[in-house]
């Protein structure tokens, strides 16, 4: 049978199936409010990247990473963190794994803000290093989303906020079972829109969360998800066909 989880592979399927891509989903365990749960960040990217892959030739899912770069929100119970220096490494030497057995057309999904800089530390290393890597990031699905939508689709700040009503809403299109609305409470910080004031989460929000979960729908989220999921195929489609190069014009 067909598989797309490399963990469910073995030497002869692996080969069979002459996989030349891959797709990393990148997460977090950390609190997300009272109303979502601790591996949110892990479940969306994990379900992001089975979705895609499903749709695609060639490709595989690697085990998602559980770990992200927390500790701007571990003062709430309770976040297993790494450190941004390690995270950069762990992610480097998977996708150093990868390229070791040419899977050279890689897709990292990531789940998490505090990511991000790990990320992209680890993926411009990479690029360095062996130059004809095709190598892609969505590092903010959920700001991709709200750019993707139709600008009314979310009541409040573009569905931004940690457990907000972007990230509660796919939670309730892909996980329901493990939320709970009741508890939905967030609030929404004042920021300035171009420069940066670096935070630590308790100086946005008194909850686990910001933005305005109690506002997410099913609805939403599968409109998110929709968008995403038909946004990277089309994307990796594009990309094979351009070897995963730009054009230049
Ligand atoms: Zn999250």
């Amino acid at each position: 049978m067909q598989t797309i989880k490399l963990e469910e592979l073995n030497e002869k399927s692996f080969l069979e199936a002459d996989i030349d891509k891959a797709i990393l989903a990148v997460g977090s365990t950390e609190s997300h409010g009272g109303h979502l749960p601790y591996g949110c960040d892990t479940y969306v990217g994990y379900d992001l990247a089975l979705e895609v892959a499903g749709k695609l030739s060639r490709t595989v899912v690697v085990p998602p990473l559980w770990f992200g770069m927390s500790l701007h929100y571990r003062h709430k119970p309770m976040a297993v963190s790494l450190s941004s220096e390690t995270l950069s490494l762990v992610v480097k030497e998977i996708l150093e794994s990868l390229v070791h057995w040419n899977i050279r057309k890689i897709l990292v999904i990531n789940g998490h803000d505090g990511n991000i800089p790990s990320i992209e530390i680890a993926a411009r290393d990479l690029k360095l290093k062996h130059p004809d890597l095709g190598l892609a990031v969505l590092d903010a699905w959920w700001v991709t989303a709200g750019n993707l939508l139709p600008e009314n689709t979310f009541e409040v700040w573009n569905g931004l906020g940690h457990g907000g009503e972007g990230e509660t809403s796919i939670g309730l299109a892909m996980f329901p079972e493990l939320c709970d609305l009741s508890q939905a409470k967030g609030m929404v910080p004042e920021m300035d829109p171009n420069v940066k004031l670096v935070w630590n989460f308790q100086e946005l929000t008194d909850f686990g969360a910001s933005g305005a979960p109690e506002k997410a729908t099913p609805e939403k989220g599968q409109k998110m998800k929709q968008v995403l999921v038909d946004y990277l195929v089309d994307f990796v489609q594009r990309m094979d066909r351009q070897n995963w190069r730009y054009e230049r014009s």
